[in-house]
């Protein structure tokens, strides 16, 4: 027989090989379709307040494995621990702040003639979330956490290279007392898996996060059975700095907003755009600040950025720095084993260099000048994504005005926030469609039913 597919994960600090991770088979997909859908008629029937008992039974079991989770992404995905235990926090937070939903999956009463008229949020059925590798477990969780306080059953295919953190968030569903078949947790190919989750018919809504390209079919495939579908994809986004700014802040908190994660995040602020007054000076204040990001192994506390995920995403980043770059200056890495790759500043010549183009996704920068407002928000714009920016400016009103004039789902003024699970997050143009986390999430995992009762 045959040996059946598996990826062997190798640990990105130090190259070791960590274990190897079957994939599941396209029956075996099928197979956890049809007890997702048997579960989900089950876990929608009992009483909203013991599915919301069920969630925070899910975040405590969370709780308890924050430490185990959180080593588990320093081995598989090179995080740095401060960093893993966040986000294993985070998972946990996520489902207690969506454990109140099921008791307030609330519909209106329309005033119509002729009797009442009521509607319900009913749901979806089975929902299909397909995650990246870059941070596996929170962004499954902000899928999971509201699409199962809906009433819906999930399954969850994780990244090929990053599987560890969301099979064991299954099993701790599990452990919690979760209905089994409620929330399973598919490795393998995105090609096997992915798609056959997306080609199912009874699953009826996909939660799709990763890159523009991969999204792009993946809403074409869910065109055909004309599927609920949610994307959350890439994005290349601006920090604009105006002269007026608080300089010194905003250069000592810039690498942070894109070297975080070695700058594997979707909200990366991967184009420093500095008003051409202030250049020079801007520069001069960020050198030190680059050269200062702790740079080092995942599991000590001290390192704020790690290694880069794998050896061809290592290869691809490196491709977009080479001899001929005008590399301003860079940060440091280790060497030896492992997928390091130092902090880099660009200069690049032009506004059209594919460095300024490009989601590299990696720790990557370009620093730009513009002219005036107007100039600095038709470059933050001249991209075909959309998804987060910072703005630093003391003056209140272009604050906003520049903040109402950039084509972008997440911005932070004078700051680099991007994701709180209380706050709504997703983005304009190539970087998304449809909005995950705050308050509606949960009704995005739900059809509105419309129900007429006659008083004649
Ligand atoms: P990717 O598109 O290669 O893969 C994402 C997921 O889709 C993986 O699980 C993969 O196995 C699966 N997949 C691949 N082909 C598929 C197919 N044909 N059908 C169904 N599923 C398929 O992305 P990646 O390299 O894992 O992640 C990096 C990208 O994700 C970057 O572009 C980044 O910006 C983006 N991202 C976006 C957000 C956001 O919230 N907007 C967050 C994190 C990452």
């Amino acid at each position: 027989m045959p040996a059946k597919p598996s990826t062997t994960l190798i640990n990105p600090a130090d190259e070791t090989v960590l274990r190897t991770v079957e994939h599941v088979s396209l029956e075996g997909v099928d197979d956890a379709i049809a007890r997702a859908v048997r579960a989900q008629r089950g876990w929608a029937a009992i009483a909203p307040a013991e599915r919301a008992a069920a969630l925070r039974r899910f975040a405590t079991t969370v709780e308890g494995a924050i430490e185990e989770l959180a080593w588990l992404e320093v081995r598989n995905s090179g995080h740095p621990i401060s960093q893993a235990r966040w986000e294993a926090g985070h998972v946990r937070d996520v489902l207690n702040y969506y454990s109140a939903a099921p008791e307030r999956m609330i519909g209106k009463q329309i005033p119509v003639a002729g009797g009442i008229d009521l509607t319900f949020l009913e749901p979806l059925g089975v929902v299909g979330v397909i995650v990246p590798w870059n941070f596996p477990m929170t962004i499954a969780s902000w899928g999971f956490a509201p699409a199962l306080a809906a009433g819906n059953a999930v399954v969850l295919k994780p990244a090929d290279w990053t599987p560890l953190t969301a099979i064991r968030l299954g099993e701790l569903g599990l452990e919690s007392g979760l209905p089994e078949g409620l929330f399973q947790v598919l490795p393998g190919r995105g090609s096997v898996v992915g798609e056959r989750l997306i080609t199912h018919e009874s699953v009826r809504k996909i939660v799709f996060t990763g890159s523009t390209e991969v999204g792009k079919s993946v809403m074409a495939g869910c065109a055909e059975q004309v599927k609920a579908v949610t994307l959350e994809l890439g994005g290349k986004s601006a920090n604009v700095v105006f002269a007026d700014a608080d300089l010194e802040k905003a250069a000592a908190t810039a690498p942070y907003a894109v070297f975080e994660n070695a700058g594997q995040d979707c909200c990366a602020r991967s184009r420093i755009l500095v008003e051409r007054s202030v250049f020079d000076r801007f520069l001069e204040l960020l050198e030190p600040a680059v050269k200062g990001v702790k740079v080092g192994q995942p599991g000590e506390e001290s390192t704020e950025m790690g290694p880069l995920v794998a050896k061809a995403h290592l290869e691809k980043v490196a491709s977009y720095v080479d001899d001929d770059s005008r590399v301003a200056f860079r940060g440091s890495a280790p060497e030896g084993a492992g997928f390091w790759f130092t902090p880099t500043v660009l200069l690049p010549e032009s506004r059209t260099d594919r460095t300024v183009t490009d989601e590299i996704f990696g720790p990557v920068v370009t620093v730009l000048p513009f002219d005036d407002e107007a100039d600095g928000i038709a470059l933050a714009n001249d991209s075909i994504y959309g998804l987060s920016g910072s703005i630093w400016t003391r003056d209140a009103g272009r604050a906003i005005r520049v903040a109402r004039g950039i084509e972008s789902g997440n911005l932070s003024i004078n700051s680099h926030s991007s994701v709180r699970y209380s706050t709504p997050f997703g983005g304009f143009k190539q970087s998304g469609l449809g909005r995950e986390l705050g308050p509606d999430a949960a009704s995005a995992f739900t059809e509105t039913k419309n129900v007429f009762i006659s008083t004649d």
